[in-house]
């Protein structure tokens, strides 16, 4: 690699990737006074999935000083609507104002290329020096980093940065290169949706909460958008996503909604917007998380089944944790080791404790705990808890959730057949790869 550097090219620190973890990283790190580039290799406004917040995430808006702007581009999302065929009309709305602590009833659904985009320009604006349609090609980790990255236009360019941090997202840019990620085996599911033009919304003050269908292969969701735009979308089982074959994504998409009721009831006058988009076999897991000079934040660590929306809060906490550690490397603190265990060990942790539910989100004893809950010992209050986000924090939620789990495991001996599916199928689809044919979802997902 040619290092030769220029004064100009000389940073603090370096971010790959502008979505939600890297703009609130830099943004906060050019808070603290220091010199901070960010690499991002599209054009903004562009298009990413993952559009419904949960209500944990708003005191990081409101830290970063941009939750005006998200209420303006926001529609409120109050709770979650869980809808199965096996409990017909049995529907559940889990409230947010539900939650053991009441402080936080709602979130927003947001078009994420409005809100990557103000949430970038916020970075910038903080005295980020951020640079769209910049690819970063290599790093070279040795006293710090130095990083080469390609612009549109073919040429490349270098930086030396005291500390790099990779917030690339789904392509994971570091753990790749350093052979660190870990596909799970746990949860192999691959995913297919679009934006649709008049489906039917929830009525009254509903109309802006997220829905979830269950269905044979797997799980499908609604979430509304401003301007009469909803996204729907299917989390499926790659077995299922291989019966595609030459299918047209869009017709593939209509005919998945079409074998789910609930959902094909309210897309009865929906027309499809632009095309259909598909990601594969997704769910893993970087066996580090950081290392001398390095830091990994959001998808470019782990990436689970999105069906408690927990992907941007997880990346934007992230971010929070490790602009601290960054922070004491930058200013060579005792601290910076025991910060960076710190940081390890809370990321891991908000991870499993959503991973959980995830795993068994589509189990038989699961699915009837959603349906049919019960609030015995405050139980519901706590699993609306970790719905809203609320992992981290100070709200004891630990006790409940073990007595969720203990009722859990003894229903799954009541629905022992089809917990053993569940799992078989979990296995088995370990090590199937699904590859979305003609729409891969590259930036996207
Ligand atoms: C099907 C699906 C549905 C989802 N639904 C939800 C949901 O409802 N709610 C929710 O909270 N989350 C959801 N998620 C998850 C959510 O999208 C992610 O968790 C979130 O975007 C992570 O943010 P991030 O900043 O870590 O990564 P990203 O948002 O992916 O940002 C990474 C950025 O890095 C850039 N980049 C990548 N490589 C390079 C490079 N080499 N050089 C420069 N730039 C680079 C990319 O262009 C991108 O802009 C969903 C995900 C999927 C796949």
């Amino acid at each position: 690699m040619d290092t030769a550097q220029s004064e100009n090219l000389r940073c603090d620190v370096l971010v790959i990737g502008g979505g939600p973890a890297g703009s609130t990283v830099s943004a906060l790190l050019a808070d603290k006074g220091w010199r901070v580039v960010l690499l991002e290799k599209e054009r903004y406004p562009r298009f990413h999935i993952g559009e419904s917040l949960l209500p944990m995430n708003l005191p990081i808006l409101e830290r970063l000083g941009v939750l005006e702007q998200v209420e303006a581009i926001g529609i409120p999302k109050y709770g979650a609507h869980f809808v199965s065929d096996d409990y017909p009309d049995q529907d559940q709305t889990y409230y947010f104002s539900f939650a053991l602590d009441k402080n936080h009833p709602h979130a927003y659904e947001v078009r994420r290329s409005e809100f990557d985009h103000l949430l970038l320009k916020n970075s910038a604006s903080k005295g980020v020096e951020v640079h769209e349609g910049v690819r970063v090609t290599h790093v070279e980790l040795a006293d710090g980093a130095v990083v080469q990255a390609k612009d549109e236009h073919g040429q490349i360019r270098h930086w030396r940065a005291r500390q790099v941090i990779d917030a690339s997202g789904r392509h994971t840019f570091l753990a790749t290169r350093l052979g660190s990620k870990q596909k799970n085996p746990r949860h192999a599911s691959a995913a297919i949706f679009g934006h649709f033009k008049n489906a039917q919304r929830l009525p009254g003050r509903d109309a802006g909460n997220i829905s979830i269908f269950w269905f044979k292969h797997g799980w499908l969701w609604m979430i509304p958008l401003h301007d009469g735009i909803m996204s729907v979308g299917a989390v499926c089982w790659p077995e299922y996503l291989k019966t595609r074959r030459a299918t047209p994504p869009e017709d593939f998409l209509w005919q998945t909604i079409g074998l789910c009721p609930g959902v094909s009831e309210r897309m009865q006058s929906a027309t499809l917007l632009g095309e259909a988009r598909a990601t594969g076999n997704y769910s893993y897991c970087s066996s580090r998380l950081y290392g001398d000079g390095w830091l990994l934040v959001g998808d470019a660590f782990a990436f689970v089944d999105p069906v408690f929306s927990s992907g941007v809060y997880l990346a934007m906490n992230s971010a929070c944790l490790g602009a601290e550690v960054v922070d004491a490397r930058l200013r060579d603190t005792a601290a910076a080791p025991r910060l960076a265990r710190a940081y390890e060990r809370r990321v891991r942790r908000g991870l499993r404790t959503f991973s959980w539910f995830i795993y068994r989100f589509t189990a038989p004893p699961m699915h009837h705990l959603f349906m049919a809950p019960s609030n015995r010992f405050r139980m519901q209050e706590a699993v609306i808890s970790v719905l809203a986000g609320d992992v981290f924090g100070k709200t004891p939620i630990s006790r409940p959730l073990i007595l969720f789990k203990a009722i859990y495991y003894a229903a799954s001996a009541r629905y022992l057949a089809g917990s053993l599916r569940a799992w078989w199928r979990r296995r088995r689809n370990a090590g199937a790869t699904f590859t979305s044919g003609t729409t891969p979802l590259d930036q996207s997902g």
